[in-house]
């Protein structure tokens, strides 16, 4: 899927390794939350000590790795890679943790997904760097205490609203991301066809960043895409090349995906515009309830079609326009 803003596969690894900014300066956008980062660095670096625990809150696809790798490189310290997922007992974490080395950035995606036990490991050890080892079993077990280096963790949340509060209250700084705007995606897309050695047309670059749903990773998907076109059809990569490729994947002209699309309609001509519940709708299009919250509801609220109620969600008389019904109820009031 052509705008879904997770991840794909090998080859876009690969292709996001060499496009991600290395540091602060380069990234683009996310101004605020820039300034408060290189407060937060300078700081630390000034009183050589280790930097607070940094949480990054935001859909996917909006730079939460790339930003843990830039606080990294920033302070020239060595980074760890893990994720929620991977965690699944205390165990992992123990792991993880006792082979960490003095300054070291500890990136943990989707630390929402994390074991409980190993959360509550995670406590003591953003606190005190210390943890607790269980030894032995049954009636005989005891704690053996070990002391960790200290390190800085990143962790990384696609729903802050989910991790427990004794978790959140331990990061010292709680960044929250946001949609780009159109502008800051078109820097996105001029350095990437820059790096890509692409030769692109402004209006191109325009056009691009107004349909990639406000995330520097689907504009980067996007843009290999055109450029794609251009090569197999020998032409330009100009606007009629991003129309052509964006009509072939199915990209409306506001960026809506197959999935965005789904979910409005059946809020409308199912339930009539709504109210309508988290869990129904997630049935309805038989995706998880996780997907729908936190991946496609972000950006239909940002854009004004989706509004979140008590009793579930509305549909706004601009989503009924772009779709070009009309709203039943409306007509009665
Ligand atoms: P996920 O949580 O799904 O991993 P993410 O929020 O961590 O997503 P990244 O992997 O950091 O997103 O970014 C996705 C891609 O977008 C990368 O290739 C990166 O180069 C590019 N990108 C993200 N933010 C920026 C930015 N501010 N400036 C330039 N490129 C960016």
């Amino acid at each position: 899927e052509l705008t879904n803003p997770a991840l794909e596969g090998d080859a876009e690894l690969a292709f996001e390794g060499a496009l991600r900014p290395k540091s602060l300066t380069e990234f683009v956008g996310q101004q605020k939350v820039r300034g408060q980062l290189q407060l937060l660095l300078t700081a630390a670096s000034m009183q050589q000590r280790t930097p607070d625990h940094i949480l990054l809150a935001g859909p996917p696809g909006l730079g939460k790795t790339t930003l843990a790798m830039i606080i990294a490189y920033e302070g020239n310290r060595p980074l760890r890679m893990s994720s929620g997922p991977a965690i699944q007992h205390a165990g992992d974490l123990a792991a993880v943790l006792s082979s960490l080395v003095p300054g070291e950035v500890l990136f943990i995606d989707e630390i929402h997904r994390m074991a409980r036990s190993a959360e509550e490991m995670l406590y003591l050890a953003m606190e005190d760097f210390r943890i607790d080892i269980m030894v032995g079993k049954g009636a005989g077990a005891t704690s053996v205490p070990l002391d960790l280096a200290p390190f800085t963790l990143v962790g990384a949340t696609t729903r802050s609203g989910m991790l427990p509060n004794p978790l959140r209250d331990r990061f010292g700084f709680t960044a929250h991301l946001e949609f780009y705007a159109d502008g800051e995606l078109e820097l996105v897309l001029v350095r990437a066809a820059r790096l890509l050695g692409l030769a692109i047309e402004r209006e191109a670059i325009a056009e691009i960043a107004g349909r990639c749903r406000g995330t520097p990773r689907i504009a980067n998907r996007l843009l290999r895409r055109v450029r794609d076109y251009a090569l197999v059809h020998g032409g330009d990569a100009d606007l009629a090349a991003v129309h052509a490729a964006l009509e072939l994947y199915d990209v409306d002209e506001i960026g809506l995906d197959r999935l965005d699309r789904e979910v409005m309609n059946i809020v409308l001509t199912r339930f009539g515009g709504g109210p309508v519940g988290l869990n129904t709708l997630a049935v309805s299009v038989g995706e998880e309830p996780e997907t729908i919250e936190s991946v496609v509801e972000p950006f239909l609220v940002r854009i004004g079609f989706l509004t979140r109620t008590p009793r579930g969600r509305v549909a706004t008389a601009a989503a009924w326009r772009h779709f070009g019904l009309s709203n039943p109820q409306a007509a009665l009031t």
